[in-house]
């Protein structure tokens, strides 16, 4: 494939490309085939070094760098990524998974971190105040926090990057970016679409490595990253935090969902499964916002399920390149054979089900569109990030039973309601433990929007007008005027 072919294969350190120090490499797979796309250099302990040092190297000139012209960057790039688009979409296709009008939907979504935060780079703002005692001046600016460690999953390959280095770079940081190793594609594309597009040597750096634990944590400990921006899992960030908590690095957590989608009898059940379709099947169900827990009013559940189970079932299953495919593969047999012990175990205690279940024969990762009811609340699924096309739905009967189950979770990363009720929708929308709610829709990202989530789904925001702030300090300077 040409554009494979074409994108570097080697660590990005300093604005070079180069091997890995022990000459390793890891191999890239197509989860739609099982087969291997290319080898990527994978990096050492003494590679991640290699790459801090670069991005310190350069923090202080990047700082300086006027803002218009750190915004100029950011905006060539996300010109030449739109230009892009098609080659883009089929990598992240190819290594990841997802059809690709949804990579090409990615695409244009993680493009727009880096012009919204071109925008902001010039916006930067400080002020002047005059102290109560009226003797002294109040001055407040805001630095760059300096360098910054970047983590990132593999789920969005381009846009959980973009959504990081976007606001990084706008903020005048210097950046170490370690993107998840079945994707690193992507993000060695962006790398070089970064340099194409004027960046300095050393801004950013990109390290790919197997050995995330090992690369990482000497980094985390090494005294010159003064940010962790990471988004994963839960288990993994708990771990990062408390690396973070030794030498007091400042973090933005980006971490697990277990979504509720709540549907009101007063819903418009057409809007409401046109949602849930959303909120189920973008990414395969493979995001972080995905609805992993239905509730459904009793009166109107039986058509709700009904309804849902024929959209599924009529989702065509394939390879993400083949034309009219709706669903790919998940990532890998590990996220495939979770998603079906899950569905088992839900069978096992009572769950019916309405459409999938079954694991096809073949090559590929793939897992069928599955609509389980009458779920048992001892049922694994209901804890569990599913990850994967599976719609589990419950049923209740009133509004405070609703939001009770809906908030019975250590998570609180995006939740759903459908009404056509604005005082209910209100009502419940503020009750809802949860950073982010879509009401009468199933999609909430969106780059103007500070996403993020409360409880164990993270700390701080990303996108919207906050995103800058995760990347800047405040410096405040006295100023004395006499009196
Ligand atoms: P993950 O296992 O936590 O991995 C995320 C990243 O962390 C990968 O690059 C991974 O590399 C790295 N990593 C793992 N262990 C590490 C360690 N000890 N030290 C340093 N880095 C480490 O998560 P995932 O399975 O890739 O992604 C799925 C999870 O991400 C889900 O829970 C999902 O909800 C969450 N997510 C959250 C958001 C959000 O915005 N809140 C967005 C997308 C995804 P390796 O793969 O090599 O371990």
């Amino acid at each position: 494939m040409t554009v494979v072919r074409d994108v570097p294969k080697q660590l990005f350190i300093g604005g070079g490309w180069q091997d890995a120090e022990s000459g390793r490499t890891l191999s890239v797979d197509n989860p739609a085939t099982g087969e291997e796309l290319c080898q990527v250099a994978d990096a050492s302990p003494a590679d991640g070094r290699h790459a801090v040092e670069a991005a310190v190297t350069a923090q202080a000139a990047w700082a300086a760098t006027p803002p218009r012209v750190r915004s100029e960057i950011l905006r060539r790039a996300y010109d030449l990524i739109i230009a892009r688009t098609e080659d883009l979409a089929l990598l992240m296709t190819l290594e990841m998974g997802k059809p690709l009008a949804e990579a090409r939907a990615e695409v244009a979504y993680g493009a727009e971190f880096f012009r919204w935060f071109s925008e902001e780079a010039v916006r930067i703002d400080g002020g002047l105040t005059t102290a109560p005692d009226g003797r002294n001046r109040l001055l407040v600016t805001r630095q760059p926090v300096g360098p910054c460690l970047l983590i990132t999953p593999w789920n969005f390959p381009l846009a959980m990057g973009t959504r990081k280095i976007g606001p990084a770079l706008a903020a005048g940081c210097t950046i170490v970016l370690k993107p998840a190793p079945q994707t690193p594609l992507t993000s060695l594309a962006l790398a070089a679409i970064l340099k194409e597009a004027g960046l300095p040597d050393g801004v950013l750096n990109v390290i790919v490595t197997t050995d995330a634990a090992g690369v990482v944590e000497p980094l985390l400990r090494g005294g010159k990253i003064r940010k962790l921006s990471f988004t994963g899992s839960t288990q993994v960030g708990r771990i990062l935090l408390a690396q973070c908590a030794d030498t007091v690095i400042r973090t933005s957590m980006e971490l697990g969902g277990n979504a509720p989608l709540i549907v009101f009898d007063d819903a418009d059940l057409d809007v409401a499964v046109e949602g849930t379709m959303v909120a189920k099947m973008r990414n395969m169900g493979e995001s972080c916002c995905a609805a992993n827990r239905i509730y459904v009013h009793t009166s109107v559940a039986d058509e709700f399920a009904t309804r849902l189970a024929t959209r599924m079932a009529a989702l065509k299953v394939g390879d993400g390149t083949e034309p009219g495919t709706d669903v790919g593969p998940l990532i890998d047999n590990a996220g495939r054979s979770k998603a079906h012990d899950l569905v088992r175990d839900a069978v096992k205690r009572g769950a019916t089900v309405l459409t999938g279940a079954e694991l096809p024969e073949g090559p590929g990762c793939f897992y069928p569109p599955t609509v389980l009811t009458g779920i048992a609340p001892d049922s694994a699924i209901i804890d569990t990030e599913i990850f994967g096309p599976v719609a589990a739905i419950r049923t209740f009967d009133t509004e405070d039973e609703a939001v009770t189950a809906a908030n019975d979770t250590e998570f609180g990363l995006a939740a759903y309601l459908f009404t056509q009720k604005l005082d209910r929708a209100l009502r419940v929308a503020e009750r809802l433990e949860s950073g982010m709610i879509g009401l009468n829709t199933g999609l909430v990202s969106n780059p103007a929007a500070p996403f993020g989530g409360v409880k164990q789904s993270g700390l701080g925001r990303e996108g919207g007008r906050v995103g800058i702030d995760e990347f800047l300090e405040y410096k405040y300077i006295a100023v004395p005027v006499g009196a």
